[in-house]
């Protein structure tokens, strides 16, 4: 009998790699995405903070209410780590529990009908993985887990401390997905910087980089989540040096007001900050990223002012913003002089408008130019119009270009072009291809 899977997978890339590998154990299902016929259904939670926590427990009880009789509801990831005393006690709906440990052995869970809680995380080694979301990019992971002890944090409390996954490792997986098509790679971690740190190599990612370039086919590349403290100018230069990296700098920094930075335990002050900024923005056709949390304990209306003050002046090309979110077991949860709710959501709203129009700047910047987009698939906008990104940007996460003609006559997915950049509309640039790339 044809036995049909659901899966969902909420949270960040990390955690899709993590479903990935749990698809590449359960090939002998089909996968489905109507929840309503499934024999299992996968819910890999998200559970960092309180808004991820509630979607993830609202995914829990929507899958519950459409699920079929004598089906099975699994839910793995961070919130059943985080909480898995209380959720397998109090969660009925859910028939089977795993946390952040046994991805790969979700087979036997399911088969064995055991709720299964290993000590260590997880961390991806030689598993087939099933990709999911597009042909010719995807996310590779450097580590698991944490060595920084960020104030407002809860991660490394479920994740466990940074372990690094091997360069041989990483090799044979590089190796493997080229050898399937994938030419275009986002390396992920809590703290990318830190690779190999904890095996006492200083810039590990240099290695990496290094062994990236070296495998034909490996043709586009970025690294997310750097962090301040353990990115060295040597590594900078280097990403900026690499004919296969892009100069894509991803770096929550956070905050940038030195008192905040120090209540925050971020451990790089402003002035080194700043720095490692302008040696980025320096770099030919950089494209930083960043994000900062507001509202977390004793920030006052002057540090938020500073931190509006400096995002004005600084070009980032896109910006993440959070809510402080109370977590408890974090350094912060104890701290005096939480602001209220209202006051993040103004200040959220008064940094966001900044936020928008740098946003808009760094769109209006490639108007005119041509540049080297990748295809990949009906637009989000029309049927008619092909959705594509620049070569450089990071999937789902950057933006959409909106190719409306092409002087090439018919296009490939997930195919490299050079586009001529024609207008911004709303916030999707619209582009002609010219040329394969
Ligand atoms: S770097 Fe800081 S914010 Fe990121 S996972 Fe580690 S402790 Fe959390």
């Amino acid at each position: 009998m044809e036995k049909t899977l659901h899966l969902v997978s909420l949270g960040c890339n990390k955690n899709l790699v993590d479903s990935e590998v749990m698809l590449g154990r359960l090939q002998d299902y089909t996968l489905t995405d109507d929840a309503s016929s499934a024999d299992v259904l996968i819910v890999n939670t998200c559970g960092f903070i309180g808004a991820a926590k509630e979607e993830s427990l609202d995914t829990i009880f929507s899958l519950h209410e459409q699920r079929k009789k004598d089906s099975l509801l699994v839910v793995s990831g961070c919130l059943t780590q985080r909480y898995k005393e209380e959720l397998q006690k109090e969660l009925q709906e859910v028939d089977l529990f795993t946390g952040v440990g046994d991805y790969d052995k979700i087979d036997e869970i399911i088969r064995k009908k055991t709720n299964t809680f290993s000590n260590s995380t997880y961390l991806i080694n030689d598993e087939q993985r099933v990709i999911t979301g597009s042909n010719h990019h995807t996310y590779i992971k450097l580590s698991e887990g944490c060595n920084q002890t960020c104030s407002f944090c809860a991660i490394p409390g479920f994740k466990g401390k940074l372990h690094s996954r091997g360069l041989e490792s990483i090799k044979k997986e590089l190796i493997r997905l080229v050898s399937q098509g994938f030419y275009d790679f986002s390396f992920i971690s809590q703290d990318s910087s830190s690779y190999l740190r904890d095996l006492d190599v200083k810039d590990g990612l240099i290695d990496l980089i290094d062994m990236a370039e070296e495998i034909d086919g490996v043709k586009s590349a970025r690294i997310l989540y750097l962090y301040p403290t353990t990115t060295t100018d040597k590594l900078i230069q280097r990403i900026i040096n690499s004919k296969v990296f892009h100069n894509y700098f991803d770096m929550p920094i956070q905050h940038i007001n030195d008192a905040m930075l120090k209540r925050m335990k971020r451990g790089a002050n402003r002035k080194r900050i700043l720095e490692q900024l302008k040696m980025m923005r320096e770099a030919n056709d950089s494209f930083l990223r960043t994000g900062f949390i507001v509202g977390h304990p004793k920030e006052s209306e002057e540090e938020f002012e500073e931190l509006c003050d400096s995002v004005e002046k600084f070009d980032f090309d896109r910006v993440s913003i959070f809510a402080y979110s109370d977590e408890e077991d974090t350094l912060a949860y104890t701290m005096e002089d939480k602001i209220q709710k209202s006051v993040i959501d103004e200040r959220i709203k008064k940094l966001n408008k900044i936020v928008e129009e740098k946003v808009e700047k760094s769109l209006r910047k490639e108007i005119g130019h041509e540049i080297t987009i990748v295809t990949e698939g009906e637009s989000s906008e029309h049927e008619f119009l092909i959705g594509a990104k620049k070569l450089s940007w990071d999937r789902d996460i950057d933006g959409e270009i909106l190719i409306n003609d092409s002087q090439i006559g018919k296009l490939e997915i997930s195919q490299c072009y050079k586009a001529q950049v024609t207008q911004l509309a709303g916030d999707k640039l619209l582009a002609t291809v010219t040329k394969s790339a």
